[in-house]
């Protein structure tokens, strides 16, 4: 099957569902990328199982993406079809001291709605601009939390088709890793346990947490967060301005200057200019420290 003839089949079973030669520069918080030749958005989970069956039994390359908060996607685009979560699958419910969301919710959302159902245990997650599907796939974390901490099952559309509901101990959870990111499944939906807590105690730590990341982040500037893991022993903020990069330049990207981790967009900035400078950030530090940094920002297109 072609794309043209994917189009007449989506036009066909799920019209409007989808956007051609979309820039992804507008479904990115970097403000950077190409065109996807298709971009859908599924406007709900049966919607997204019918497209997903029908892209992967055509064989056509199949990208998935959720808010676009920690990709850069390469200037020539993505080729085939973009499947965003992040516009969609957008309920949640609270059911005692469990929380249930599908996998397009902000985590922002979900962190409020958790604080106002009075559970404690996401306020870590306050000022992390995914969705709660990405969020899962990247096991996110900030302060004194992390994904997995919350975590209590997952179900995903394998890469079978298959809807399935994994449990916590088949995640695989580790420093920003999930098995999602080897078995190409698609998140759906997820479910967190979390515990009963002061509603003003839970609002007291968010509200501590959204103005540290005020003082320290670059947020009035496109970026896509940490630019780099975390290395071993180390801090990669700390060995990029000890190598004196603080405020280095490539075209439009910049090595922010209030935060060393973060490369920010600083105005019409190329996926190219952000990957030279990713390139001379590590060849840098790297002669500098003797560490080798590796991107924690995952890497999209042509
Ligand atoms: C200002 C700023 C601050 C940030 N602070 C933090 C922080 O403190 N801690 C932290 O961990 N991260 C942070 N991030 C990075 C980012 O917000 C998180 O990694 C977030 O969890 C990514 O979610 P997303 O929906 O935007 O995913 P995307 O960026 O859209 O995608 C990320 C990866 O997840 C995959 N994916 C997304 N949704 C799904 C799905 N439903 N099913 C399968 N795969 C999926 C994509 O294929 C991609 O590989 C920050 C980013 C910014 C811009």
């Amino acid at each position: 099957m072609t794309l043209e003839e994917l189009k007449t089949w989506l036009d066909e079973n799920m019209p409007g569902s989808y956007r051609e030669n979309e820039h992804m520069k507008a479904h990115t918080s970097f403000r950077i990328g190409g065109p996807a030749d298709l971009l859908l958005i599924p406007a709900d989970v049966d919607g997204l199982e019918k497209v997903v069956a029908k892209v992967r039994q055509e064989g056509l390359p199949l990208t998935v993406i959720g808010n676009g908060s920690n990709i850069l996607v390469r200037d020539k685009g993505i080729r085939g079809v973009v499947l965003k979560i992040g516009n969609a699958l957008k309920s949640m419910v609270c059911e005692g001291d469990r929380l249930i969301a599908e996998a397009g919710v902000s985590l922002a959302a979900v962190a409020n709605k958790a604080a106002a159902c009075g559970l404690t245990g996401l306020e870590f997650a306050v000022g992390i601009p995914g969705s709660i599907g990405g969020a899962v796939y990247m096991n996110a974390g900030a302060y004194d939390g992390e994904m997995e901490k919350v975590v209590r099952s997952v179900t995903v559309i394998t890469s079978e088709g298959h809807r399935t509901v994994l449990a916590k101990a088949e995640m695989d959870f580790g420093y920003r890793h999930s098995c999602i990111q080897e078995n190409g499944a698609i998140i759906v939906n997820v479910e967190l346990q979390l515990a009963k807590g002061k509603q003003q105690d839970i609002q007291c730590k968010m509200d501590d947490f959204t103005n540290r990341r005020i003082q320290k982040q670059p947020l009035d500037v496109p970026n896509a967060g940490s630019m780099f893991r975390r290395p071993c022993g180390y801090f990669a903020g700390t060995l990029i301005e000890e190598a004196g990069l603080k405020g280095y330049r490539v075209g439009g990207a910049q090595v922010s200057v209030k935060h060393a981790g973060f490369v920010v967009n600083s105005g019409n900035a190329t996926a190219e200019d952000v990957l030279r400078l990713i390139g001379d950030v590590r060849r840098i530090v790297y002669e500098r420290s003797g560490v080798m940094l590796e991107p924690e920002v995952r890497i999209f297109g042509e």
